[in-house]
């Protein structure tokens, strides 16, 4: 991009008009220091071992030193959040630092928690360590697990001090403020696209989606009607395939609101998220949104749809025409079914369809709802079922379930009928019990970031111990893989952990 010889920065609060980004500097901090670098992140982004021991990282991916000819930015989005229009949200406490083209790749680098922007509203623009850790730690997390998402560079702390109101109690305190750089082809929103419909400022927004189409979906062409449709049944396709994951590996964002629904597709913004411990539909980790509980766990795949009616009706000004919009729409709800179907499948290890599948993967969700009972341990664990013993499948599974006395007569019963039932149809399959096991253990990881696992590294962290960082870090670097010195990490989260949520601020 050709920049302005001497671009206006500007950081104060204010309504950005007629414009996709402001131009913005990074907040001095007091004492930056680097705690964590992913330096698998670094390798494709060409940042070497040696590069990231310099005092120069620490300046650049803490806001404290710009990298030179860089003009850093905050982008304007708008949004809707838990059902409502919101106006305009925009990165109130992201700020965009520079792009990054490595080995053919093209790459966005931002800070979280740099300071204030003309986005941060009523707020600082910081963020604390716990929140950082979390975001750090899951979004790398994400990625080893093949789930589409933003990555994380390196985990900073500032050495100023943020006051955040604690949620417990209700009174103020401080905490350590942190940085993370993040990384993404692009941090682009559906709520980028929006806040122009909303203002219709349809000149705005047709060259914002030109701009999009020409760098992130160039294979779509020239602007034009079509090319826009094509656009948009893209991003209908990638979100649905990203919710597919997240439904696969027990993941809850919690808080999908159009502002955090990425135009790539890409899991974004590390709040309030939360993995399902024991298997519930209905489960959501966002206290904020416990009474309706919008965003819970069976629930992703609908939001995902509804987001993206919003997301046709921004783009419908540059289209002029309903049908096309609504077929994609269609094609979403018809796709859900058969690649969620598929997707379960692949988690019992049935490689072959048969029209009774549904009912049989029905049948399991329903018993798995008995008590409460372990997604991960129990989807893991059922790779050991061995074809013709219908009779230990109980036994098999049992450590997943969190009460064992709450399996009553008749609830065992219920699961000696399910796997009679299993075992009939994996007659049908012609792997062997090694080779099935080989591939459910491929898409049922082992290992995920259990709340409880970033908080014992939060409480670690406050005090100063960073260890623990670092070995969840190389723990879920290989979540499929059997890592018997990290075995302590498969196991049911502890009683005490039972009623702790994560936190956003
Ligand atoms: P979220 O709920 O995290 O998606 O945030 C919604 C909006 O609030 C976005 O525009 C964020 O940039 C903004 N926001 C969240 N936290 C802060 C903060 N500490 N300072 C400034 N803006 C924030
Ligand atoms: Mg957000
Ligand atoms: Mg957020």
């Amino acid at each position: 991009k050709e920049l302005p010889s001497d671009p206006v920065k500007e950081n104060a609060r204010r309504q950005v008009k007629e414009a996709c980004f402001s131009y913005v500097t990074p907040k001095r901090t007091k004492a930056p220091q680097i705690l964590h670098v992913s330096r698998e992140m670094a390798n494709s982004l060409g940042i070497t071992e040696i590069d990231i021991e310099t005092e120069t990282f620490t300046q650049i991916f803490t806001g404290n030193q710009l990298f030179p000819n860089t003009t850093p930015y905050a982008m304007c989005y708008g949004g809707h959040q838990f059902g409502n229009w919101a106006g305009q949200l925009g990165d109130g406490r992201a700020i965009n630092l520079f792009e990054v083209e490595h080995d053919n790749k093209l790459w966005a680098v931002q800070l979280k928690g740099a300071g204030e922007t003309p986005y941060s509203r009523t707020a600082d623009g910081l963020a604390v360590l716990r929140s950082s850790i979390r975001e750090y730690l899951c979004s790398e997390a994400m990625f080893h697990l093949g789930v589409p998402t933003t990555r994380a560079l390196s985990l900073g702390l500032s050495g100023d001090e943020v006051m955040r109101d604690m949620l417990y109690d209700g009174n103020q305190a401080y905490e350590k403020g942190a940085i993370v750089s993040r990384v993404a082809s692009s941090f682009l929103r559906f709520g980028n696209f929006e806040i122009f419909a909303a203002r219709k400022d349809h000149k705005t927004l047709k060259t914002l989606v030109d701009y999009t189409i020409k760098h992130h979906f160039t294979h779509l062409g020239t602007p034009s009607k079509e090319s826009y449709i094509g656009f948009f049944a893209e991003v209908s396709k990638r979100t649905l395939d990203m919710i597919i994951h997240w439904q696969r590996v027990g993941f809850v964002h919690g808080v999908m609101n159009t502002d955090n629904m990425s135009i790539l597709g890409l899991t974004i913004d590390y709040g309030p998220y939360g993995w399902l411990e024991g298997f519930d539909y209905g489960w959501t980790p966002n206290t904020t949104d416990s009474q309706h509980k919008r965003y819970r766990y069976g629930n992703q795949p609908n939001i995902g749809l509804w987001d993206l009616y919003q997301l046709a009706n921004a783009l419908y000004p540059l289209i002029e025409e309903t049908e096309p919009l609504e077929t994609v729409l269609e094609n979403y709800k018809t796709d859900f079914e058969n690649k969620s179907l598929e997707m379960m499948r692949s988690k019992l290890g049935l490689e072959q369809s048969d029209h009774k599948d549904s009912e049989l993967i029905q049948r399991l969700e329903d018993v798995l709802l008995l008590t409460e009972t372990d997604m991960t341990i129990f989807f893991r664990n059922l790779s050991n079922f061995k074809l013709g013993d219908a009779g230990k499948g109980l036994q098999i599974v049992e450590d997943s379930f969190y009460v064992p006395n709450e399996v009553s007569d008749t609830i065992a019963q219920q699961w000696r009928d399910w796997f009679k039932s299993y075992d009939v149809r994996l007659k049908d399959e012609s792997l062997s019990n090694t080779d099935r096991k080989e591939r459910m253990n491929a898409v049922n990881p082992k290992y995920v970031l259990r709340n409880y696992m970033s908080q014992l590294a939060i409480d670690d962290a406050n005090k100063g111990n960073y260890k623990l960082i670092d070995e969840l870090f190389q723990v879920l670097k290989q979540p499929y893989a059997e890592q018997p010195e990290y075995e302590k990490w498969f196991a049911k989260r502890p009683d005490w952990a039972r009623h702790k949520v994560g936190c956003s601020m």
